[in-house]
């Protein structure tokens, strides 16, 4: 299209219109797979455009476009730290990860796969989802060398053990999973933010397996300091995974997601929070379950990009 140079500067607002162009995550360039500079990426942003792990209200497969499309109104630098993260690691527009729409199987085994060879290439994804599900196919091409340890912000804990007749694969049961297949460390994973009315048992099943798990009452009264001193202190210095799902953010913020849970985080303390994680040995992170059929407007993922960059912030902060 152009001849000007590669970099891995995002476009900037005074060549091409932050409205103007094709989109990619942060006007980051698009380097997939196989092209010329892949090799040279330290951190990929990538779609995963999958919700066939949905128990109920679908469309987060049409998040990581919409996600694209919002965070082009991203800046470079973060407005605390004054941290460049796109100067300081080499950033990129990875693309989207292979999936398969209509068989929930196939879609895991493309995405571990694909993670795998992200992992082998020693890049540090950020995802941006689809349904929560996807984390358990990112952990099993993430956790190739030992159980990972794992901060989750939701206002579900993913433990659940099945549904509908016993299938084992939704996105209420990532992390049963995950756990179950030796992915995370349950002593070493943290839970915040946890609300709504249960059926599932999987509270129970977590605090049994050593999960720390923090619910927005305790939230509350503990405070953001204590919470993240308390998360970074049982993640300690071994590798970690951080997983944001939207829901965990109250409804008036984020009504673009499939299981709405009142009484969440504003957009302000999900933001301090994220700040927390800044130094700890991450491994990659994912920001999952933003549905833009139920926010057409797209502040969801607007919020849902702001965090991610947030998350990138912390990721390129790890890194040193
Ligand atoms: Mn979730
Ligand atoms: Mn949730």
């Amino acid at each position: 299209m152009t001849d000007t140079p590669f970099s891995f500067e995002p476009v900037s607002a005074g060549d091409l219109p932050r409205f103007a162009g094709m989109p990619s995550f942060m006007r980051l360039p698009h380097v997939p797979m196989g092209s010329d500079h892949f090799d040279k990426v330290d951190i990929g942003i990538i779609g995963v455009p999958w919700d066939g792990g949905t128990s109920n209200r679908p469309g987060p497969r049409h998040g990581p476009r919409q996600l694209r499309d919002l965070s082009t109104m991203i800046r470079d630098r973060h407005q605390v730290s004054g941290l460049r993260p796109f100067s300081t690691k080499n950033c990129a527009d990875l693309g989207d990860c292979p999936i398969n729409p209509i068989d929930l199987m196939a879609a895991l085994d493309l995405i571990s796969g694909y993670y795998t060879k992200i992992a082998q290439a020693g890049i540090t994804p950020l995802t941006a989802g689809g349904d929560h599900l996807i984390s358990l196919p990112i952990l099993r091409g993430l956790a190739q060398n030992g159980p990972l340890g794992m901060i989750h912000f939701d206002a579900h804990t993913d433990l659940a053990d099945s549904a509908f007749g016993g299938v084992k694969y939704h996105h209420g049961t990532p992390f049963r999973r995950a756990i179950e297949e030796g992915l995370l460390d349950p002593k070493r994973v943290v839970q915040i933010g946890i609300r709504g009315t249960k059926a599932f048992g999987d509270v129970e099943w977590g605090l049994e397996q050593g999960v720390r798990i923090i619910t927005i009452e305790e939230w509350y009264d503990l405070g953001i300091k204590a919470v993240m001193d308390e998360a970074r202190q049982i993640v300690g210095d071994h590798p970690t995974y951080v997983s944001f799902d939207i829901d965990s953010i109250d409804p008036a913020f984020a009504p673009g997601t499939g299981t709405p849970e009142i009484g969440g985080f504003t957009s302000l303390e999900a933001q301090l929070m994220v700040r927390k994680l800044g130094g700890l040995n991450l491994v990659g992170a994912d920001l999952v379950e933003v549905s833009p059929p139920f926010d057409q407007s797209g502040a969801t993922a607007w919020l849902g990009a702001s965090i991610m960059f947030e998350l990138l912030c912390v990721l390129v902060e790890g890194m040193g």
